[in-house]
């Protein structure tokens, strides 16, 4: 059973969703660093809320460029290949700060932007059709 998202106005893999048909949505759970704990608790818009082991955020928090979809290797020949993981992984300073079903303010735009969002739909693009 995927386990729910702990974001306040997030249904993923609620019971509820699954058996409408909804999509089961990657979780995370929270780091186990103290620190990294705390800023995730910081930018998630809950109150009073102490995350155990088996809380968990869903994949819809977190920016393109904090989800981990490849693993790169080097093949013999020396060029780079990309294979899909099955469970998308989290870079290490990855924090949630996209709240969709929470009023804009709470949205949390990363301070540098890496690519116009034009540039990043057309990677993404890519990437699915390279699947
Ligand atoms: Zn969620």
């Amino acid at each position: 059973m995927p386990r729910k998202c702990c974001v306040p106005g997030c249904n993923s893999n609620y019971d509820s969703e699954i058996k409408k048909g909804g999509p089961v949505v990657s979780a995370f759970r929270f780091p186990k660093a103290e620190e990294r704990k705390k800023l995730w608790l910081l930018a998630i818009p809950r109150k009073d809320f102490s995350p155990t082991a088996n809380s968990v955020v869903c994949m819809k928090h977190f920016s393109e460029d904090d989800i981990i979809r490849y693993d790169l290797y080097k093949t013999k020949d020396g060029t780079t290949q990309q294979l899909l993981l099955r469970c998308p992984k989290l870079k290490e300073d990855a924090l949630p700060r996209i709240f969709p079903n929470l009023p804009k303010y709470l949205t949390k735009e990363k301070s540098v932007v890496r690519n116009d969002p034009q540039e990043r739909k057309k990677s993404f693009q890519q990437n699915r059709r390279s699947n």
